[in-house]
């Protein structure tokens, strides 16, 4: 690999936590930083030069989830959110508010690294590594496959990566519907244990971005009792 090393934020206030998650990346060829409360870790992931944020929920001074608002205000970098629970909730409000993914502690390191270099993996493909460009038009939406750049009426929309590859897979097969573990499968696109409402959420966020009245979507459309397909509006 040529690449010059990726670089994690952990945002973790459990010292033990952090340094044993700091310690396995680091063997892995990851460059790593930490910072042990919400509003250091808010800082450093915006100023730091991040290519991936593990997020701890419950933290000091800034918990994540405002950690993780305050940073998709700005970046769209991933942001994988280590949740402590069980709980439903903390992981659907924290894809809400524009978390690429989740993982319930305890969890084992290989898992955690495989979620890892699955984010940062499309974070390269945005990046632009393929050759060619491939633009696609739908009414007033034009879609830059590669480059990873959407823009509806000619302005820019501000989609996670997450969101753009899940409108990317459907756009790429216009008409035909997919349900939503396929779509978990094949977008997510590795071994995933969420459940099937991460794609719900995922494309209720981006609807409220991407269609005139979400409500009544034109281009992410819902196929009843099946599950989704994309149409040109
Ligand atoms: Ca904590």
């Amino acid at each position: 690999m040529s690449e010059s090393p990726k670089k994690i934020l952990i945002i973790e206030d459990e010292a033990p936590i952090s340094n044993i998650i700091k310690f396995n990346l680091r063997k892995e060829g990851y460059e790593v930083d930490t910072a042990f409360d919400g509003g250091e870790g808010l800082k450093k992931a915006l100023t730091g030069n991040v290519d991936l944020i593990l997020l701890d929920i419950m933290l000091p001074v800034m918990d994540g989830f405002e950690v993780c608002k305050q940073v998709r205000e700005k970046s769209n970098v991933p942001i994988l959110m280590l949740t402590a629970k069980e709980e439903e909730v903390d992981k659907v409000l924290g894809l809400e508010l524009g978390a690429d993914d989740y993982i319930t502690k305890p969890f084992g390191m290989r898992e955690l690294i495989a979620r890892i270099k699955a984010n940062i993996r499309r974070t390269s493909l945005q990046a632009g590594e393929e050759e060619t460009v491939e633009v696609k038009e739908f009414g007033n939406i034009v879609l830059d496959l590669n480059r990873y750049e959407i823009k509806k009426n000619g302005e820019a929309l501000n989609l996670t990566l997450r969101e753009f590859e899940l409108l990317k897979y459907l756009a790429e097969r216009e008409g035909k519907v997919f349900s939503r573990e396929q779509l978990l499968e094949e977008v997510w696109g590795y071994e995933y244990y969420g459940d099937i409402r991460t794609v719900d959420v995922t494309v209720r966020r981006l609807r409220e971005k991407l269609e005139d009245d979400p409500g009544d979507p034109k281009y992410i459309v819902t196929k009843r009792g099946i599950g989704y397909y994309f149409s040109r509006g």
